[in-house]
């Protein structure tokens, strides 16, 4: 997942621009044997896996894209995209539902479908609503979705909701 993460951050794109991202999305999903779904909100990917014969849905999402801040690492997975930068961890966030999907396919004992929802251009806070626009919840329908935000400056390991964040702590 790391080497994930990397090759992700080596390779930014700007939102409605997630190409390389979202095809490396689609091919690991479907690697994990999910059904994929590409092109949803012009660049997001959709991955569904079923697992019994229940009818609960969940979704879990993640964005994919960058910002356009210049780098000033120097570590060997470096942005080589001059002035485009994973600076938000949306690579990280990819990852992390990678992770999830990969795990889930192999292990997850449940019964019922989860869709993987990796959201284009969270940054001008316009992917969600082209996804959305474009039929997400119409053609899948998701009981329940959740979704995830680092926040640097929290504990490792340590979690926050919503209403903390709007208080500002
Ligand atoms: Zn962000």
């Amino acid at each position: 997942m790391t080497g994930w993460r990397q090759q992700i951050h080596r390779q930014p794109e700007f939102g409605f621009e997630e190409k390389e991202t979202s095809a490396f999305v689609a091919s690991k999903l479907a690697g994990y044997g999910l059904e994929v779904h590409t092109g949803i909100g012009r660049t997001g990917v959709l991955g569904i896996l079923k697992k019994g014969s229940g009818s609960a849905s969940i979704g879990l999402r993640a964005d994919m894209d960058a910002l356009k801040i210049k780098e000033q690492n120097r570590f060997a997975h470096v942005s080589q995209r001059d002035g485009l930068m994973h600076a938000c961890g949306h690579d990280g966030h990819t990852t992390m539902l990678l992770g999830a999907a990969s795990e889930l396919a192999r292990e997850g004992n449940f019964n019922g479908t989860v869709y993987f929802i990796f959201q284009p251009a969270e940054e001008h806070g316009l992917g969600a609503k082209a996804m959305i626009a474009d039929g997400l919840f119409e053609r899948w329908q998701m009981d329940e979705i959740y979704a995830m935000h680092n926040l640097p400056g929290l504990p490792a390991g340590s979690f926050c909701d919503e209403i903390r964040l709007d208080h500002g702590q």
